[in-house]
């Protein structure tokens, strides 16, 4: 029998070169796409040698071609942190908005089954919470999180639209925090951040007061939700997400029990918009997909930690870490 083939876009990211993992040890045909803008082959390198991998150097926002058919489609190009928004705003408005539509064209013409990653920035700074899938959002479209939230949004809509006016088949996952090797070091997320001043040795920086929640799911839960919804015939948005909610304070100190650091914490301006609280309601991934995170959070912290200690001095005190720098106040 012929192998299923999908192509997983944004394939050298952190989330995508683990779907790119789990899709191989089902044995699919997998082919990666990246422009390698904030993605990078050091996360895919081990599959090169496989015959069942392909790698296509490509602009999803462009234009997309690959030739044969598809069986499936997973968006998940796009610039995903607050500093990357700030760097590359437009880049980021076109992936989740022409990217996306170029995508959705290559699954009707392929008639392959789409699966495109969404955000719980949809909710933007929530008032509603937990928050469900049915809560509309609080969203500052000219804000400097609106490139990306707004452009999600978009995504969803046309999504959306491309299944009830074509019949392409589409799923949408609203993923929330998620952690695990291969996080890009310097890209101003919040446990990179932490980790990478610990192994530095430099303070950790608690944005405001501190009190800001986020719930963080460690990825191979996440893949494993994914792989679940793609499977699964339910076309309305899902949250995928671990619910169990810390305060960033309360993070901070987490880090630096398990590292080690003789480093303390230190205050800086909270960036505009930052959302107060998150946690995801995850009752629909839980009775359509019968899936629930597994992975605690001191456990996935203890893998993750490991990853990041044994990076190259190289790339700890690379350059593009100073960029992180003036992103602080
Ligand atoms: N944060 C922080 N220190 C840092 C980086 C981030 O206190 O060095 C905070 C940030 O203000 C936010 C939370 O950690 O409240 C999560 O930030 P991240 O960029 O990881 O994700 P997002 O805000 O998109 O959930």
């Amino acid at each position: 029998m012929s192998r299923k083939k999908i192509l997983i876009t944004g394939g050298a990211g952190f989330l995508g070169s683990h779907l790119c993992d789990r899709f191989i040890k089902e044995d699919y045909h997998v082919i990666a796409m990246d422009n390698l803008i904030t993605g990078d082959l050091k996360n895919i390198e081990h599959l090169f040698k496989l015959e069942n991998f392909e790698f296509y150097h490509c602009d999803v926002s462009k234009f997309v071609h690959v030739p044969g058919h598809l069986d499936y489609v997973l968006h998940f190009a796009s610039p995903a942190s607050p500093i990357d928004y700030l760097k590359i705003p437009i880049q980021t408005l076109k992936v989740g908005s022409l990217g996306t539509h170029n995508l959705l064209g290559l699954a009707k013409a392929k008639k392959a089954r789409i699966l495109v990653a969404s955000t719980s920035e949809v909710y933007g700074d929530p008032l509603e919470h937990p928050q469900t899938e049915e809560y509309y959002g609080n969203v500052n479209p000219v804000g400097p999180r609106g490139v990306y939230d707004e452009a999600k949004r978009f995504q969803e809509a046309m999504t959306m639209a491309y299944h009830t006016y074509h019949g392409v088949e589409t799923r949408i996952v609203r993923i929330f925090n998620t952690y695990g090797p291969r996080m890009r070091l310097n890209d101003g997320r919040v446990l990179p951040a932490f980790i990478g001043q610990a192994l530095r040795g430099e303070d950790l920086t608690v944005f405001g007061d501190g009190s800001q929640t986020r719930s963080f799911c460690y990825v191979d839960d996440l893949v494993e939700g994914i792989y679940r919804l793609l499977m699964s015939d339910y076309v309305m948005p899902v949250n995928i997400g671990n619910p169990d909610e810390i305060t960033i304070m309360q993070f901070a100190e987490e880090i630096i029990k398990l590292t080690g650091t003789k480093q303390k914490i230190i205050q800086k301006e909270l960036p505009v918009n930052d959302p107060k609280q998150r946690q995801p309601n995850i009752t629909k991934a839980k009775t359509i997909l019968n899936w629930e995170p597994k992975v605690s959070r001191s456990e996935g912290l203890k893998i993750t930690y490991e990853y990041f200690k044994s990076l190259p001095k190289d790339v700890l005190f690379a350059r593009d870490h100073k960029q992180f720098e003036t992103y602080i106040k």
